[in-house]
């Protein structure tokens, strides 16, 4: 029997992870140790013991191996925040697979120090009236930045400056203009680097329904009895979720406990945070993409001194070292940005659940459309399910008229728009009161085709069809005016062909089915009307997201088109009609998640439409009329559209009825690539058939069936190529998860045996989107 070496971190900042040192593990640990222990080990001239954390375990020596040293123990003792950070990169690391290092540097901060900020916020110095005088003022003059600003100014009296310049997109000059002008002043304190700081405001506290107060009940009173739990609150837009959450949190703050809220980032806006602001004053901070990793390692700093109750956050927030922490919340759980696209490939869902174990905390997950993960283990009563089913802002759920297009075509109309969908634009835009028009589609139009011989131009890099743009001019001479094509996973763009590159045919043109083209179409119908537009393209630059919004709210257009963004997160009261063009489009992308995307993206257009106190309706658009996600989403029936999609993935092993571990190769030669993905496939199924036969299997005793593995693949990925980097595929199919963390613990043997140079692996258990 060989030596077992260990490598092992010292000094636990992420810096200082990629320099672990080697010990000899003694024999008498040799059967305990595993990645992620705690150790007491020499260390220095004096041999000093002091304690390490395990990352790695092989049998080579990269010493001397007469001088190595030896771990003296496995510590045990109380677990500190530090402990549990680890133990949760060492469950990460096990559970999504990647190294202990990675793990780890997922979830530790980056140790950098910040200077102290200068900060500056925006006070009120006029009163209201003046302020709304102003503001009209500013409408007349059509000075929609000045506007906005004031706008916001009617209602809050200070305002962060970096909101105002930044997310507000005003200008210093306006905001000095109207300082000169004596409305507002321009205060500046040294900060205490929390991110946001808000003089605390006035509250008007809700008298919780009978609902909310039993579910708020319910959790505390597990809670208190010592058996923290999981719970789906299951909710639509405006049932009062928010509320809940809030009056757990004080509540666990009242016996000493912490709060993580994890929040969609792009469901972060300014109205959110206030609402927790002014709850929770400067005991709640907020973490975000925007902070710079000295301002995020200061949260955490900031966290673990206990200088704060309460953080708020995208994914990552998760990670904050609380002493003490009781309750994880996490809104809008079926977010796919809860799932991490780098390695590790963690879900903040799941991984919340060990954060909780881990804590002695409860875990709270809402939602109006839940993830169909959390609905099933709800169901199997896993969860626990709370249901709300009011709207408390009003408004009834809107009327929904499903139209058949493929009618439309046979009655004679070929615009994008059906018949009754221009009707109601029409009465919309005459009587004042706004529409959202949705493509759930990114760009100005699809792919550039030929219409003789279906030839489809490419990205020489990347293996997804070019998008054309119009309107973006070529750089030089040669093609300018006419449309440029665009790759949008590599940027790589091209002038688009005037003649099809393989027959010689003219009739070679992009797909017409863009947000841009239907705003063109929409001025050609209704040449008054004022429109905005947002998708990837008008929000390229920063904050212009936030921009767009903000004018559309401030009714400074009469009709808003857009992509997936613009049915998330706000909230429109004066809009009364959403219309959807091409539903059924993502329903036909090759992912075993398309109409749980469909239902969810409709469900949130339709719920778009009369939120305040005028009536909505809604058409949905579609050669589909008959599916299931689209009658249930126009019906807003959640539970039905679960019952159908479950027997679906039930009857095909998809999650959450079966897992599936993805494994995705990595190639800068194609051939090689590929016969790396085959040698990997081939691994899993050598133990595949060796696990068919029970006798020859050990662990698996008696007449326990074995748990059935499937393997799909290998196969290139639906973009087989990005960048010039060669992408494989094969999927591991099981019903039990334990059995594919083996399959992906094999393989990792097996790759660190190889040790291949150009080909790179990476996990992915029970993917959120397809390679
Ligand atoms: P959700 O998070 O489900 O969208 P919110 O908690 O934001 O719902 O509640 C929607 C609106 O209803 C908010 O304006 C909130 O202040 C209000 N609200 C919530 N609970 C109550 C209540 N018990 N009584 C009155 N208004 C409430
Ligand atoms: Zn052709
Ligand atoms: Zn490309």
């Amino acid at each position: 029997m060989g030596e077992l070496y260990a490598d092992i971190i010292v000094d636990i900042s992420h810096e200082k992870l990629d320099k672990p040192f080697q010990y000899r593990v003694p024999d008498r640990l040799r059967d305990r140790l595993e990645t992620g222990m705690c150790v007491t080990v020499p260390f220095g001239n004096g041999n000093r013991l002091i304690k390490g954390y395990v990352v790695d375990i092989g049998d080579t020596c990269k010493f001397d191996p007469g001088r190595i040293k030896e771990i003296q123990a496995v510590s045990r003792g109380d677990a500190d925040v530090e402990d549990k950070m680890i133990a949760l990169a060492g469950w990460i690391r096990k559970n999504y697979g990647s190294t202990m290092i990675q793990a780890l540097k997922t979830v530790l901060p980056a140790r950098k120090t910040v200077k102290k900020l200068e900060h500056r916020t925006i006070r009120r110095v006029m009163n209201r009236e003046e302020i709304l005088s102003l503001l009209g003022e500013s409408i007349r003059k059509k000075q929609v930045a000045k506007e906005r600003l004031l706008r916001e100014l009617t209602e809050q009296e200070t305002i962060p400056y970096e909101w105002v310049t930044g997310k507000l997109g005003v200008s210093a000059q306006t905001v000095k203009s109207l300082e000169k002008a004596g409305a507002v002043r321009i205060l500046s304190t040294q900060s205490l680097r929390n991110p946001v700081r808000l003089e605390e405001q006035e509250e008007r506290r809700r008298i919780l329904s009978a609902e909310q107060i039993g579910i708020v009940g319910e959790v505390l009173a597990d809670f208190d009895a010592g058996k923290p739990d999981t719970y789906l609150l299951h909710g639509i837009t405006g049932s009062g979720k928010t509320e809940v959450y809030m009056k757990i949190i004080e509540e666990m703050v009242d016996r000493g406990k912490q709060a993580i809220v994890l929040i969609p980032e792009i469901a972060l806006t300014y109205q959110t945070l206030l609402r927790f602001f002014r709850r929770f004053g400067h005991r709640v901070s907020v973490m975000n993409s925007t902070l710079s990793p000295g301002e995020k390692f200061d949260q955490c700093e900031r966290a673990r001194k206990g200088e704060i109750d309460v953080i708020i956050g995208p994914r990552s927030a998760l990670f904050t070292p609380f002493p003490n922490l009781g309750i994880i919340v996490i809104d809008e759980e079926h977010e796919n940005s809860y799932k991490s696209e780098s390695s590790p490939k963690y879900h903040a869902r799941e991984t919340a659940l060990e954060v909780a174990r881990l804590h002695g905390a409860s875990v709270l997950l809402g939602s109006a459309t839940p993830s169909l993960e959390a609905y099933y283990r709800a169901e199997s009563g896993e969860y626990k399910l709370f249901v709300l089913r009011k709207r408390l802002t009003g408004g009834d759920l809107p009327a929904v008229h499903i139209v058949d297009l493929r009618k439309e075509l046979r009655e004679g109309n070929r615009s994008i728009f059906s018949g009754k969908l221009q009707e109601l634009l029409a009465d919309r835009i005459s009587r004042g009161e706004q529409s959202i028009l949705f493509l759930n589609r990114r760009g100005y139009a699809g792919f550039v085709s030929c219409r003789a011989c279906g030839y489809v131009v490419k990205c020489p890099h990347c293996d997804v069809s070019l998008s054309e743009h119009r309107g973006m001019r070529a750089g030089n001479g040669a093609g300018a005016g006419k449309s440029r094509m665009i790759c949008h996973y590599c940027g790589y763009d091209a002038a688009a062909p005037e003649i099809c590159p393989q027959c010689g045919s003219r009739y070679i043109s992009g797909f017409r089915a863009g947000t841009q083209q239907i705003e063109e179409k929409l001025r050609d119908i209704f040449p008054k009307a004022r429109i905005l537009r947002m998708d990837a393209d008008t929000t390229r630059t920063k904050d212009s997201y936030e921009r767009i919004l903000s004018a559309f709210s401030g009714g400074e257009a009469d009709v808003l088109i857009g992509t997936q963004m613009i049915v998330k997160g706000h909230d429109f009261p004066q809009v009364t009609l959403v219309g959807v063009l091409a539903a059924d489009l993502s329903l036909n992308s090759n992912d075993y998640r398309a109409c749980e995307r469909t239902f969810q993206l409709l469900t949130q257009a339709v719920g778009r439409a009369g939120r305040g106190t005028i009536p909505g309706e809604a058409v949905i658009q579609t050669y589909q009329p008959e599916h299931y996600a689209i009658l249930r989403a126009a019906e807003q029936d959640y539970e039905g559209f679960y019952k159908e999609e479950i027997l679906y993935r039930e009857m095909l092993g998809y999650p959450p009825a079966a897992h599936m571990l993805a494994v995705q190769i990595f190639a800068g030669e194609e051939e090689r690539g590929r016969a790396f993905a085959g040698r990997l496939a081939g691994i899993v199924r050598q133990m595949f058939e060796v696990q068919m036969n029970p006798r020859e299997s050990r662990g698996y005793k008696g007449r326990e069936r074995m748990p059935e593995l499937q393997l799909i693949g290998p196969a290139p990925a639906s973009v087989g190529k990005i960048n010039d980097i060669f992408r494989f595929v094969f999927y591991v199919k099981c019903a039990n998860y334990g059995k594919l963390v083996q399959v992906k613990d094999l393989l990792e043997e097996e790759i660190q045996k190889i040790q291949p140079v150009n080909e790179s692996v990476q996990f992915d258990f029970d993917p959120v989107n397809m390679m």
